[in-house]
């Protein structure tokens, strides 16, 4: 079974924010708040990543899945919100130039975002950060005041990176989008795959800008 990670007993900025580590080829799950809940990805969707039995670990009931976020449209990170429809109700957030490949699965919950745009959530709003390159509608989910970064498949721990060979994928466009995160102040970086970095995430951005400058 999944493992699930309480980030808030290493990183008090994370108060609220739980980890279902992806097991196998699947995203990580982040749960942003219980109450009303906001799930950041949701994984491969299969039998060894069910989602629904973490979540009511966490004790988020159907009722309380407000929306999902999904930070580009992989089967890996956006099979699993179609386990969370078949009980709940939540509007489902992706970036308009990645949606055409979900689209006419989610119907009425779907909404298109694209940069800048604010998404709230129970413990604090997130800037959508639009990072082409793994996809063309990848984006990054920025919450600014505590400096929490959700990275998707564009920055992983360790200065990896996203691939770029994929259908709508550009390593043009992901060294972009990486020099448009080394802007912003990031403490903390929780990605689509991988570890939590819970602490100067900054400099791990920096590096994976570097490593993905270097295949040019
Ligand atoms: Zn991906």
């Amino acid at each position: 079974m999944p493992q699930i990670i309480n980030l808030a007993n290493d990183t008090p900025t994370l108060l609220g924010v739980n980890m279902i580590v992806g097991d196998g080829l699947c995203s990580n799950i982040y749960v942003v708040g219980r109450e009303r809940a906001t799930i950041i990805d949701t994984g491969v969707g299969n039998r060894q990543n069910p989602v629904w039995p973490q979540l009511k670990e966490l004790g988020v009931e159907p009722r309380n899945v407000e929306r999902i976020i999904i930070t580009h449209a992989h089967h890996d990170h956006a099979m699993g919100a179609f386990l969370i429809l078949e009980k709940a109700k939540p509007k489902v957030y992706v970036h308009e130039d990645d949606a055409g490949f979900i689209a006419s699965s989610l119907g009425d919950s779907l909404v298109k975002v694209r940069e800048g745009d604010v998404i709230e959530t129970e413990l604090w709003p997130l800037e959508v950060i639009w990072t082409p390159g793994h996809t063309k509608g990848g984006m990054c989910l920025y919450a600014r005041e505590q400096r929490i970064l959700f990275s998707g498949d564009t920055a992983f721990p360790d200065g990896y990176f996203g691939r770029f060979d994929g259908d709508t994928g550009s390593l043009d466009h992901l060294v972009e989008s990486l020099r448009k995160l080394i802007k912003i102040k990031v403490d903390v970086m929780l990605a689509g795959h991988g570890v939590p970095v819970l602490s100067k995430a900054e400099e791990n951005l920096k590096l994976s800008l570097r490593n993905a400058e270097l295949y040019f």
